[in-house]
């Protein structure tokens, strides 16, 4: 097989049909540029959905993996291992936690953050069996396993998936009256995207983080933050919860924490939380392996310096100045943080989809969410000269579509 058409038509009657891609067929990819099987380069504007954070093929990542290959790829947790030990302790001192437990795709580590808060609600908290509830948020998207699909408001990620999992209360999100409301004896935790990503890139009201962090602490339930998508530099912080100085009780890590290279996640929370775990009650073949623990570390290594931080938060300024130039011209409104952007384009010139095509045509990768959409994440390795063209980029198709 040699051209795009090939390739995308035995995908297409040979793969579920499961995703809806853009028509190309990447080769290769470096930094923040990728090249298709024709040779054409594309500048990668969704990042794989913010795992590559760090760019492609991150030369200090790419040298941890292969040195790893060699030397040992997998234990099982039956057994340590020489890389396991310092990706506990430097994910735990980079989120602040006493404990870490990994898992390798994020719906894994947001299912592990249900367990912990369940069995904590009836070991610590006192909760009545069978009782435990969690408090979560419309719109939101935690993963695609069948008790987290079973709280989705998405009608493609729930419908015809049940019977489904009891145990959620579903709220309106960026509203703390609608989690004190729905608070009860029961109600062992609140779990909520700091930014939601896929539905929209939407950013809380001002506040709204501390003021949860408030009623979880004085109700004595569990803050769950799941920073997969917005965590780990993104924003132009370690931590999205970072911009409003909270700390939840559990995070969620994962996409980002793999450096592009292997799936890695885990949740990370003091003892009194994470300790209600004994052993034989959770685990994963792969989970913590060494591959995924030594990216890990190059990860938490490159997080550690805060270079990636300062420069989503300096790029992100750039970014969202530009955009907000765009508003009026196509553009309906403009949301994020750092390197992050929900951009709604006006619905009665084009869909999500058709400004991406005709972004794709001008040598941008982006990718529309819902409707008219179009979510914006390159690597944080970008050039602020490349940041800038492919902006000019979405300017012009959009213009194409007046
Ligand atoms: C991507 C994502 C997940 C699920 O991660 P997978 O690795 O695809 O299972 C969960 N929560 C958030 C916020 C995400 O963006």
């Amino acid at each position: 097989m040699t051209t795009s058409a090939e390739h995308i038509g035995v995908s297409e009657r040979r793969s579920a049909h499961n995703y809806h891609p853009l028509p190309i067929v990447i080769h290769e990819a470096h930094g923040a540029w990728v090249t298709d099987v024709e040779g054409r380069r594309y500048l990668d504007f969704l990042s794989g959905y913010s795992s590559l954070n760090f760019g492609h093929g991150n030369p200090k990542i790419l040298q941890t993996a292969h040195e790893q290959l060699d030397n040992l790829t997998l234990t099982s947790r039956a057994f340590y291992h020489d890389q396991f030990a310092a990706f506990c302790a430097g994910l735990g001192d980079l989120t602040g936690k006493d404990m870490i437990l990994p898992m390798n795709t994020g719906a894994e580590a947001v299912e592990t953050a249900i367990k912990v808060a369940r069995k904590w609600g009836y070991q610590v908290k006192g909760v009545a069996p069978e009782q435990a509830n969690i408090i979560v948020m419309e719109d939101n998207f935690h993963g695609r396993t069948t008790t987290i699909i079973s709280f989705s408001t998405d009608p493609d990620a729930h419908d015809d998936f049940g019977p489904y999992t009891p145990g959620f209360t579903v709220v309106k999100y960026g509203s703390v009256e609608a989690i004190r409301d729905a608070i009860d004896a029961n109600t062992v935790a609140v779990l909520l995207e700091p930014i939601q990503g896929e539905a929209g890139v939407l950013v809380p009201p001002d506040g709204y983080l501390r003021q949860v962090r408030e009623l979880c602490t004085s109700q004595g339930i569990l803050m769950i933050a799941d920073e997969i998508q917005s965590g780990l530099g993104r924003t132009g912080k370690t931590f999205a919860c970072d911009h409003e100085g909270v700390v939840p009780d559990m995070y969620i890590l994962g996409k980002a924490l793999g450096g592009g290279v292997v799936p890695v996640s885990a949740i990370a929370a003091d003892e009194d939380v994470l300790g209600v775990i004994k052993p034989g009650q959770h685990g994963s073949t792969f989970g913590g392996n060494p591959l995924a623990c030594a990216v890990g570390n190059a990860v938490i290594e490159i997080l550690n310096t805060g270079e990636f931080q300062e420069r989503a938060a300096q790029l992100g300024e750039v970014l969202h100045a530009r955009l907000r130039e765009m508003i009026g011209h196509g553009v309906v409104t403009v949301r994020g943080r750092g390197l992050w952007a929900g951009v709604d384009i006006d619905p009665s010139l084009a869909t999500g989809r058709e400004v991406s095509k005709a972004l794709m045509a001008r040598g941008v990768l982006a990718k529309d969410t819902h409707g008219s959409t179009i979510r914006l994440a390159p690597p944080i390795v970008i050039s602020q000269e490349d940041l800038l063209w492919a902006v000019d980029q979405l300017a012009d198709a959009i213009a194409s579509f007046r």
